[in-house]
């Protein structure tokens, strides 16, 4: 893979800004913390944009030059314009991939992408979860081991009301009893899409090696390949390849 695979990190970056205590998690916001991790790799090119940029810092020129998208909101999904998401949805279906994290599930474009309500059950407890990889041969789990772990987090728990996945990557059990499809993969026209749990405001999930590692496999295995179709959101009138005739 040498090609460089350009990522826009997407933050709606209000609670940095707001509560101390997500602040001294992440002083630059959560954006600025994953798009240095994944900066380090050698052939990723990760910038990112923030809700209160003009257009959401996602012109159509920002989402042309956009490999994969990853995406993090929690408190203002309804501030997202819908032009945007229309637009960002177009992208993706034209194959820019999607990656989606943690309180992302209720975002207008990844509602958008599932088509269905995509609610949880939720607690804030600090709890331990355990990440168990349930699709061992699927690249996002490239040099994993069986399970990880990460420390407290807020518990996500089922029924994620979410369409059934192409493939779940990763499904969780948590201190309290609770389980969890906490890495789901999609296709959906060209484009990728995947949803990947962790990543509560207040925990410094995004510092932990396991999961940077997750999200570094998530955008190579989004990140689009070059084949045929450039726009999918018509249909053609269509001429035969061969001459035929259709009998009476
Ligand atoms: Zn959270």
């Amino acid at each position: 893979m040498a090609d460089t695979i350009r990522v826009t990190v997407w933050n709606e970056f209000r609670h940095e800004k707001t509560d101390q205590e997500v602040a001294d998690v992440y002083p630059d916001g959560i954006h600025a913390q994953i798009a240095k991790f994944l900066n380090d790799e050698g052939n990723i090119d990760a910038g990112t944009a923030t809700l209160d940029e003009p257009e959401h810092g996602l012109t159509e020129e920002v989402l042309a030059n956009t490999d994969v998208l990853i995406w993090w909101g929690h408190r203002a999904h309804g501030e997202v314009a819908d032009e945007i998401v229309d637009r960002v949805q177009q992208r993706i279906l034209n194959g820019m991939g999607l990656v989606v994290l943690h309180s992302g599930h209720f975002s207008k474009i990844f509602r958008r992408m599932m088509g269905t309500n995509c609610s949880l059950k939720w607690r804030e407890a600090g709890e331990r979860e355990r990440l168990w990889v349930t699709d061992p041969a699927h690249p996002i789990a490239e040099g994993l081991g069986e399970f990880f772990e990460i420390p407290h987090v807020e518990m996500y728990g089922e029924f994620f009301d979410i369409p059934t996945p192409d493939s779940t990557v990763f499904t969780s059990w948590f201190q309290g009893g609770e389980v969890f499809r906490s890495g789901v993969a999609y296709h959906r026209g060209k484009g990728k899409v995947f949803y990947f749990r962790p990543g509560h405001e207040t925990f410094p999930i995004f510092f932990q090696p396991e999961v940077q590692k997750v999200i570094l496999n998530a955008v190579r295995w989004a990140a689009p390949t070059k084949g045929p179709y450039s726009d999918l959101s018509r249909a053609l009138n269509y001429q035969a390849n061969e001459t035929f005739e259709v009998e009476d």
